[in-house]
């Protein structure tokens, strides 16, 4: 009899309906097929789909179906599920499906697949998608717009077909994902996670089947499709969950495990790369901006610079843009000198280095600001959900909105409960900032403490003003 709880955590994969569910070779096939059908769903619902005239964006992205459920529930359930387990999302992701679909049909067609370059492979497209992505919501307001957002939908599946087609081995996945990264950084911590049982088991397997090249193009129980070797899994941070080397194991050693958050066997980096870096830079100016949208005092702090520029030269045709800019690339830049700044005080280290090395400890305070963000929203648009169901697309409720013959629905939480829970995750993310660090830099611990403190303490502060500043009347 196996043993249901062993070093790595609960093994789910011993309770019978799991192991039943994760063997069979339907999974995850089925449910991403269920995906992709209301992906498909809601690029329709969206086709040339613009507010009403009279309407603001922003109501309309919250009363109808495509941006409510694509931007208002999807995305912060995302991040929500990313820093909880990691890449479950990925398990049952439609566009994987379509990625193996089209790489498959490309080689049934004989396409010379190429591999991807150590370029594409280091991310620097997922970066620069994910910010493109950020600047067309702050130009265009490609979460406001249903027509906006079928288009993205449309862009995303191409993209993924293609890849797929020209690409061998999870390509989309490794190299083109938008939200790759962000998966990759919030998941690190990941209660759940899929590991070898025992290291003996797999230092005397003579089949290797979640290696082997042979395994990879059968139809299930494939070799890893993402080129990972599942027997020396040490942290969360490319594993999609897919379980294809549990059904392939052919000594049954591969189980997926819940654990306790970021467990002490996974490894820890000292320096993140260089693309970590930077997006993570990146992360932390776009929650920044989101968090500021709580509390009106801190959003015209915020916003000041950008809103000077564009009165200055004139530009007021291309705030969103411009704004875009500032959250992305210049507050970061600007915020992190001076934390790194802080920094040199006490170290000779570079500021590269100093920003590699609180890259990954950061963005676990990041990631819990993004959450408190997303549950705030969540909270906000989730009243809308009803009147979408009946009318997906948003039009008479919000006319009527708008012309005041029906009221805003009330949001799930107060302002003030939403407060608490935000300063709740960002104490809490704070200590395992301040731990993942000693843990991976034990020797600059204490130099490093600043910045860190300096991070959290600004977004205490915001969070603080969601529930203060609404309490005060600013
Ligand atoms: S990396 Fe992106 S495309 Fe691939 S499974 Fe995850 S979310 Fe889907
Ligand atoms: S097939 Fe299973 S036992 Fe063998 S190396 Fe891979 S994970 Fe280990
Ligand atoms: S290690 Fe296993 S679960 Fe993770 S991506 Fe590879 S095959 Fe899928």
């Amino acid at each position: 009899m196996n043993k249901l709880s062993d070093r790595n955590g609960l093994n789910l994969t011993q309770v019978p309906v799991l192991n039943r569910l994760l063997l069979w070779n339907g999974f995850p096939y089925v449910f991403q097929f269920i995906f992709l059908v209301v992906f498909i769903i809601l690029v329709i619902m969206g086709w040339n789909l613009y507010a009403p005239e009279g309407v603001h964006n922003r109501l309309f992205a919250q009363t109808n179906m495509v941006n409510l459920l694509v931007w208002g529930i999807w995305w912060p359930l995302m991040v929500l599920t990313a820093i909880l387990f990691g890449r479950l999302w990925c398990m049952i992701c439609p566009l994987e499906m379509v990625s193996n679909f089209s790489e498959r049909l490309s080689r049934k067609l004989g396409v010379r697949q190429k591999k991807l370059n150590r370029w594409v492979r280091s991310g620097a497209i997922l970066l620069a998608f994910y910010a493109l992505v950020h600047l067309l919501i702050a130009g265009i307001e490609l979460h406001r717009i249903p027509a906006y957002t079928s288009i993205f939908l449309i862009g995303l599946l191409t993209l993924t077909a293609v890849t797929g087609f020209l690409f061998s081995d999870r390509a989309f996945c490794r190299g083109f994902c938008p939200v790759g990264l962000l998966l990759n950084v919030y998941g690190r911590g990941s209660m759940l996670a899929v590991r070898p049982r025992s290291s003996d088991a797999c230092s005397n397997c003579t089949g290797k089947d979640c290696v082997m090249a042979c395994n990879r193009f059968k139809p299930d129980a494939r070799s890893c499709p993402s080129l990972l070797n599942p027997a020396a899994l040490k942290d969360n941070s490319d594993c999609l969950l897919c379980g294809q080397c549990i059904k392939s194991c052919g000594p049954g050693n591969m189980a997926l495990y819940l654990r306790r958050p970021f467990h002490p066997d996974d490894r820890r980096e000292s320096m993140a790369p260089w693309i970590l870096t930077m997006f993570i830079m990146l992360i932390s100016g776009y929650v920044t901006f989101r968090m500021t949208g709580g509390w009106t005092w801190a959003r015209v702090i915020f916003l000041w610079t950008p809103e000077q520029f564009v009165s200055l030269f004139s530009l007021e045709a291309y705030y969103g843009w411009i704004r875009g800019i500032w959250m992305l690339f210049v507050f970061p830049v600007l915020i992190w000198t001076l934390m790194g700044g802080l920094v040199q005080v006490f170290t000779m280290e570079s500021m590269g280095t100093i920003w590699r090395r609180l890259a990954l400890p950061l963005v676990i305070v990041f990631a819990a600001a993004h959450l408190a963000e997303g549950i705030s929203k969540l909270s906000d648009w989730a009243g809308y959900l009803p009147y979408a169901l009946r009318a997906p697309d948003g039009v008479d409720v919000a006319l009527m909105v708008t012309d005041g013959s029906m009221p805003v629905p009330d949001p799930l939480l107060s302002q003030a409960t939403v407060s608490v829970l935000a300063l709740f995750l960002l104490l809490v993310a704070s200590w395992f900032s301040v731990r993942e660090f000693r843990l991976a830099n034990p020797e600059y611990a204490r130099t490093y403490l600043l910045p860190k403190l300096a991070f959290t303490g600004m977004f205490l502060y915001i969070a603080f003003g969601w529930g203060a500043g609404l309490l005060f009347g600013f």
